[in-house]
């Protein structure tokens, strides 16, 4: 085996000399060696084991080694390990089935990728040749994806080293919704969710929208979510103006929200939330194999049965990549992960809401279901940020990567972005594991309280 070819330092050292660390500064990327996972757990190659409390990309949700999964990988790998998208598989139409039972109502046709980001790129795509517009409105603090267009409807810092190329796509920015810290300085309720009047204002003033493309609960931005009005509001308005609602729930869906997507916690008095297009990816392998999904309603379907519909990938519908899938929902049904996830996310909610009376630098705590975010300030008046995302673009430490780094030696692995921290425990978390997780948080937070303004 190649284990027995290299030392761990000789394994780190070609990694850093071949490969490129993503999102930072090549030099400053120092990678662990992980050689093993099982559950809630990883380990490294000088055998210390980690408690992964944000499910490496918040995307392990049923935890590593499912055997269910991997069972499925197995089989398909033995029977029909690739056969090019044109043709029709059992796997195929045996996912699609299982889709219609968990997805929000009304969305039937599915186009297979192999990330979040090119199921995004073909919502952008379907949007624009199902309308025959361009423009796409995306939000501040958002992420959609990497690749050229993706990464131009991002509205975080990643965005920027690629403008104006990224900018030149016919992507937008209204702000986001956040109403710890309002961009557009309301106040919640007697605000009226005026993010979504601003949204609207500017659909009426651009001409050309085909598209509002949303996280329905932002992950990476800090885990914001909306007021019910919210998304009622924001699909009456697309509605009336004729615009496609594509709710991006690569990171909020399978269950990590309390609900099966983020979109089914609102409007349940009117039959629920019904996107246009639901994106996802992440969860709906457990992350074991790389699985996106572009989900349309039957209307957008039927336009390019007399259209021609001009997309597609040699990994498109990939047999490796939908068996394990439909192992992974059976996985979430046959274990309840959706009520575990509201179960044991009220658990730990209330363990963080704790931490904040304790810690000086925490100014909110945020969650639903096992999706938590736990922001720092340096002052709770401002509600001003530890750190900025210029911060993040000029390469420096931010504090909460030292409070992560902190965690990692007492045994917790944490997801740390500009200043904020995405909690996201894969769904079968026991309260035991919360408690031990929040105490390494609890214990390694000190060394953000000394930024706070006295
Ligand atoms: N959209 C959202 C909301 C995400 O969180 C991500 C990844 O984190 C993506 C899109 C891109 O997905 P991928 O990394 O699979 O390309």
């Amino acid at each position: 085996p190649l284990s027995a070819t290299m030392t761990s330092e000789e394994v780190v050292a070609a990694t850093k000399q071949f490969n490129y660390g993503t999102w930072r500064y090549q030099k400053s990327w120092n990678p662990l060696h992980v050689v093993d996972a099982e559950g809630c757990y990883f380990t490294d190659a000088a055998g210390r084991r980690y408690l992964d409390f944000s499910s490496q990309l918040m995307c392990v949700n049923l935890g590593h080694k499912n055997p269910a999964v991997i069972r499925a990988i197995q089989e398909q790998a033995a029977t029909l390990p690739y056969v090019m998208p044109g043709y029709a598989t059992t796997t195929r139409a045996g996912l699609s089935k299982l889709l219609l039972e968990v997805l929000p109502a009304g969305l039937e046709k599915f186009f297979f990728t192999t990330s979040g980001t090119e199921a995004n790129e073909a919502a952008f795509k379907i949007a624009r040749m199902y309308t025959g517009k361009t423009k796409i409105i995306a939000r501040y603090r958002s992420y959609h994806g990497s690749t050229m267009a993706s990464i131009g409807a991002t509205g975080d810092p990643r965005r920027w080293p690629l403008e104006p190329g990224a900018k030149g796509q016919g992507f937008l920015f209204a702000p986001e919704v956040n109403c710890y810290k309002c961009p557009i300085k309301h106040t919640y309720p007697g605000c009226n969710t005026a993010c979504a009047d601003y949204l609207e204002h500017m659909i009426e003033n651009e001409s050309d929208v085909a598209a509002v493309v949303v996280e329905p609960v932002v992950g990476t931005n800090g885990v914001l979510i909306p007021p019910p009005e919210y998304f009622p509001r924001l699909r009456e308005i697309c509605d009336r103006r004729g615009v496609l609602l594509i709710a991006d729930e690569v990171m909020s869906g399978w269950g990590r929200t309390g609900e099966w997507f983020a979109v089914d916690h609102w409007g349940k008095d009117s039959g629920g939330i019904k996107p246009d297009m639901l994106v996802t990816a992440k969860g709906i392998t457990s992350a074991y194999v790389p699985l996106g999904v572009c989900a349309t309603t039957a209307k957008i379907a039927a336009y390019f049965d007399d259209h021609y519909f001009a997309h597609g990938h040699t990994y498109e519908a990939h047999p490796m990549t939908l068996a394990p899938a439909v192992a992974a929902i059976h996985e979430m049904q046959r274990l309840d992960l959706v009520a575990r996830s509201r179960a044991m996310g009220s658990y730990l909610g209330e363990k963080l809401h704790a931490l904040k009376a304790r810690h000086p630098s925490i100014g909110e705590v945020r969650g639903l279901g096992l999706f938590w975010a736990v922001e720092l300030v340096k002052d709770h008046g401002s509600k001003a940020p530890l750190n900025s995302m210029q911060d993040k673009i000029d390469g420096k430490v931010a504090v909460v990567e030292k409070v992560a780094a902190e965690m990692m030696k007492r045994g917790v692995t944490i997801q740390a972005w500009i200043s904020h921290f995405v909690i996201a425990p894969p769904l079968i978390i026991e309260k035991e594991e919360i408690d031990f997780a929040v105490d390494a948080l609890d214990q390694s937070l000190g060394i953000a309280d000394e930024y706070v303004a006295s």
